[in-house]
């Protein structure tokens, strides 16, 4: 083909014949339900078949020019219509026999603009543009469905018979899988929706299969590389195990006891360990922490926020001075000299455990023993950022991530595929469940009232707002306005404090140690305080606008509160216009269940929107589809398995396909995570 041609086709990635080949359909339209002429209906896609009676052109205006074609099949007729296209006249010669579909409508006479059509030649089995199920592709400026169905159909039947299988025989067998080229063809032109759905299940097989494959390659990889083998004492995690105010739950104590295992072998850890809000992972890192201490090493906490790089700093610090374990922190708004001081102990080995935020990514940043990562609230990250900390280890670190966003099973499987999993299951005791409720707008005043009485009950409040990050002028007003809104119109007996992203380091300090303290009632702020923050008195959180959030972002949200032992509210203010956000809010008011609260995620915003997904660095699919597909997912998984444990590096003769498919689907590797 031309270059011109070769350009349009290349912006959407068709460079080879494979490219075409892969290029699935975005979705099909059936119109192979062909209707006798006076049958069809005005209003209604329909489908015809016929021959040309006549065709006029007609040019009623300059620049106007209107192609009508009469068509008829014996019981009535009908006109094509097109719009100064009036090259298509000399394809519908008189006696012509074609196919049309398309919106049926009537403009004095019954009629269908621009149909999508199809010239017979007399041999029914080639029809691609109508009478059968038709693929409709994603297309790009200056290509048509016309002519990249065309262009796919001609690649297929000089190729498509001749692809390889790729898939070993007898897995094909054992799971009725259709052969490749049949696949290939019917997922581009089925003669039938049952065609479709065995070309789909096979290709989606077999997208998941490859993944799987990588993902379980790349695990394997991992084992191999050496990584540190921590020699633990597993005595200064005893001593913070006896030092804590409270008792570690089950749950806590196992999880604990496979990460330290895990940082015992040889091989580098890469762990990611998932557990609701508020559900104590803090704990269990501060072991992990411990553990590479213990063995004479450094470790890193990396969080999101400076506010939660400041909570676990005070935290660690409270816990493990006793131990004489020495913290240091680094976040951008440090003073000069903090910042001086901080990067000493971390270079000269002096600190022990670093905690911070992305700064501790920055250039000039040298540990001096690195041996353990962990990253808080891992989803915040993307894939950059942490194999950037990863690079300042020694050797290969251990590596562990934490999340509250849980991950449903499929994409457990999938996007982290090759980590190992801990998952905190319980929560600590004496746990209530935080009663939500959807507030609309004239239930506001009683809203406020109620929040009232539980400050002066003794508990405190959050109000957040949705604000978006414009500008930081713009911010700073609203967030200020706000607050001195409630403080002086609504609140004027409480005490209202402010909260919000640019705020300066120290300013934040201040209002969370005031909020920490109790001499803030009520916290007005941005979404900062999303992730991590835990004040356990505090037992309201009220979300203005409520409906602009994802259900993982409320999730986190609610889950600041219900930390202590009152009785905890989350009243969302909102009033949703789509269906779907009204779905989003009712499914927080019916459960609090962060895993059922992720799989309604999945569900409703589908996995490419879900939660940290693209961060993840995961090859995107496709053919399949990670929420619906789920039972494939998992017998590709077993397949894939099958075949690694009787040939784990795939260099068997009959593997040999195999290997190839996967380096060409993934040529820079799996090494697109942790
Ligand atoms: P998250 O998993 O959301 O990060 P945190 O580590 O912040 O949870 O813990 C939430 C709260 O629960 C903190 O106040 C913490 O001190 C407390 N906590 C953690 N483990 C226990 C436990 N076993 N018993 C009682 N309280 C606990
Ligand atoms: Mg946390």
């Amino acid at each position: 083909m031309g270059p011109q041609r070769a350009k349009t086709l290349s912006r959407i990635g068709l460079e080879t014949i494979e490219d075409i080949i892969y290029y699935f359909p975005r979705c099909y339209e059936d119109r192979s339900n062909l209707k006798p002429i006076n049958r069809i209906q005005v209003g209604k896609t329909e489908t015809i078949k016929g021959k040309v009676l006549a065709s006029g052109l007609k040019k009623p205006r300059p620049r106007l020019e209107i192609l009508k074609v009469a068509i008829s099949d014996g019981t009535g007729i009908v006109y094509a219509v097109w719009f100064n296209q009036s090259y298509l006249q000399k394809s519908f010669p008189v006696g012509t026999a074609v196919i049309l579909s398309g919106r049926v409508d009537r403009f004095r006479e019954i009629q269908i603009v621009n149909p999508a059509y199809e010239i017979l030649a007399g041999d029914e089995e080639d029809l691609i543009h109508t009478g059968r199920i038709v693929p409709i592709y994603s297309l790009t400026e200056k290509l048509t469905q016309r002519r990249l169905r065309s262009l796919i159909k001609d690649v297929l039947d000089k190729y498509a018979n001749r692809l390889p299988d790729i898939l070993p025989e007898n897995m094909r067998r054992r799971h009725s899988l259709i052969d490749l080229p049949r696949a290939i063809i019917h997922i581009h032109f089925p003669e039938s929706e049952e065609d479709k759905e065995s070309a789909r299940y096979r290709l989606v097989f077999d997208e998941f299969f490859f993944l799987q494959l990588g993902l379980a390659l790349s695990k394997a990889g991992k084992i191999r590389s050496k990584g540190i083998g921590h020699k633990a004492s597993g005595k200064l995690s005893q001593r913070l195990k006896e030092l804590l105010p409270f008792k570690l739950t089950t749950a806590q104590e196992r999880v604990i006891e496979e990460v330290r295992a895990d940082m015992e072998k040889d091989r580098p850890m890469s762990r990611l360990l998932q557990g609701d809000v508020g559900s104590g992972k803090t704990v269990v890192a501060a072991s992990a922490l411990l553990t590479a201490v213990e063995g004479g090493f450094q470790a890193a906490l990396m969080v999101p926020t400076e506010i939660l790089a400041e909570q676990h700093f005070l935290n660690l610090q409270r816990w493990l001075l006793p131990l004489r374990v020495k913290v240091a922190l680094l976040i951008g708004s440090l003073s000069p000299r903090m910042k001086r001081e901080s990067l000493k102990e971390i270079e000269s080995g002096q600190a022990d455990i670093v905690v911070g935020t992305h700064a501790l990514i920055q250039e000039k940043i040298k540990f001096s023993r690195l041996s353990l990562i962990i990253i808080d609230e891992q989803h915040r990250f993307g894939v950059k950022q942490r194999a950037a900390l990863r690079e300042k280890g020694v050797e290969t670190p251990d590596v562990l991530l934490m999340t509250a966003t849980p991950i449903p099973r499929t994409l457990a499987l999938t996007v982290y595929g090759d980590l190992d999993i801990s998952t905190l299951d319980e929560l600590p005791p004496g746990r209530m469940p935080v009663a939500t409720y959807l507030v609309g707008e004239k239930d506001r005043p009683g809203a406020y009232k109620f929040l009232e009485e539980e400050i002066k009950k003794g508990r405190q409040a959050y109000i957040v707002y949705p604000l978006i990050e414009e500008s930081e002028k713009l911010e700073v007003k609203a967030a200020t306005e706000m607050a001195r809104h409630f403080q002086r119109d609504i609140f004027p007996h409480l005490r209202v404090g402010l909260l919000y992203g640019r705020m300066k380091g120290e300013e934040k300090e201040k209002v969370m140690q005031l909020f920490k303290e109790g001499r803030i009632d009520i916290l007005v702020s941005t979404t900062v305080i999303e992730v991590g923050i835990d004040i356990p008195n505090a037992s309201i959180m009220v979300i203005e606008n409520a409906e602009r959030f994802g259900l993982a972002q409320l999730h986190q949200m609610r889950g600041r509160v219900g930390r202590g032992d009152y009785q905890s509210y989350c009243l969302m203010l909102g009033s949703p216009a789509s269906q779907e956000g009204r779905k989003r809010l009712q499914v927080m008011t019916e459960t609090s269940d962060g895993f059922r609260i992720a799989e309604e995620d999945l569900e409703l915003r589908g996995p490419g929107e879900f939660f940290g997904i693209r961060q993840s660095g995961m090859p995107e699919l496709r053919i399949g589809d990670i929420a619906s597909d789920m039972k494939l997912m998992e017998l590709a998984r077993r397949e894939a398995g099958l075949i690694l444990a009787a040939d784990p590096e795939l260099r068997d003769g009959e593997h040999y396909l195999l290997r190839q498919t996967l380096n060409r689907r993934f040529p820079t590797s799996f090494e697109f995570r942790v």
